[in-house]
């Protein structure tokens, strides 16, 4: 490719690292009212998780990262439904409620059979089964394929399938994770659209209309049922986008916001720190945010930068 390699790692790294950052802030301020501008976002201990530590969210990203990194996930995603077997039998806390109902009637998670039949079954049997649990942990798809455009969108849905099979989910982690692919390579945020245009034609509408929507309202905080894949969505790009400045303070102002809009403050503060750190890069997130985040299993940030070099490692071959 004939790209910076040193620029593109490092927002390979801030897609990783910007999920993680998000969710260990936002976990501070989870199932709370929106919180006013005058009061700042720092790193709270919360009854499960000490300060700086990540959660559900991003354990559930590195279960998807590890898997990238030694498998291609178009041909298998075993590996994934072992990851996520593992944090769930050694840690598994905060486990969103969805996520939860189906690990319980998987018996076998060694392969992904058990855990697609499950996923399709809550969809088929539950109304409200759009949650935003996949969204929140599309990141690695992207690194995994940066220099195979077609791959991302058909590896998103089938990672979301794992636990959300709707197609509301499943289309939210396609256009996030071809988004946050086009903002480490391309520095914008087009690819939000762009994705939207490759989606079947009737569905186009559909999705044009609520990132019209998030355009119109005047704050974040007003899509307050974010527990739902659409507001979580809504949320997070309105963070973005009413805190855009040319320069990588974006990042803090963007994810800051994120956490500000209340309810499911962590998720949608990852889901929106995935893009930014995928526009911004690792360089944009400061050392105050990266020294004390930790999480399952005993990660640190430099663990988290080693996976992401190691999930793109291939493409530079
Ligand atoms: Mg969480």
């Amino acid at each position: 490719m004939n790209y910076n390699k040193d620029q593109i790692l490092d927002r390979a790294r801030g897609a990783l690292l910007g999920t993680a950052v998000g969710d260990a802030l936002g976990a501070g301020y989870e199932f709370k009212p929106p919180l006013s501008w005058e009061f700042p976002v720092v790193f709270k201990a919360t009854g499960q998780f000490k300060a700086g530590e990540f959660t559900d969210d991003m354990a559930q990203t590195i279960g998807v990262a590890l898997a990238a990194s030694r498998s291609d996930l178009r041909v298998t995603l075993d590996e994934v439904s072992k990851e996520f077997h593992r944090w769930y039998k050694e840690d598994g806390r905060g486990i969103g409620i969805q996520t939860e109902k189906i690990f319980q009637k998987v018996k076998d998670f060694s392969t992904a059979d058990q855990l697609l039949e499950q996923s399709q079954l809550f969809v088929d049997s539950n109304e409200k089964a759009a949650g935003n649990g996949s969204l929140m942990r599309t990141a690695p798809v992207a690194l995994l394929y940066l220099s195979n455009p077609e791959a991302v969108g058909e590896v998103a849905s089938s990672v979301s399938a794992l636990t959300h099979a709707d197609a509301d989910c499943r289309e939210a982690c396609i256009i996030w994770s071809k988004a946050i692919r086009h903002a480490i390579l391309f520095e914008n945020f087009d690819g939000i659209q762009l994705a939207i245009n490759e989606l079947p034609t009737f569905r186009q509408s559909y999705w044009n209309d609520l990132f019209d929507e998030a355009d119109a309202v005047s704050e974040a905080s007003e899509f307050t049922n974010n527990g739902w894949v659409i507001h979580a969505i809504q949320a997070a790009y309105k963070a973005i986008m009413s805190t855009a400045t040319e320069t990588p303070e974006h990042l803090v102002l963007g994810i800051n916001e994120a956490v500000r809009v209340g309810d499911d403050t962590d998720t949608v503060a990852a889901i929106a720190g995935a893009l930014l750190g995928a526009r911004w890069g690792y360089s944009a997130i400061p050392e105050r945010w990266l020294e004390p985040l930790s999480g399952w299993p005993g990660y640190k940030a430099t663990d988290l930068v080693s996976l992401a070099d190691e999930i793109t490692e291939p493409i530079w071959l």
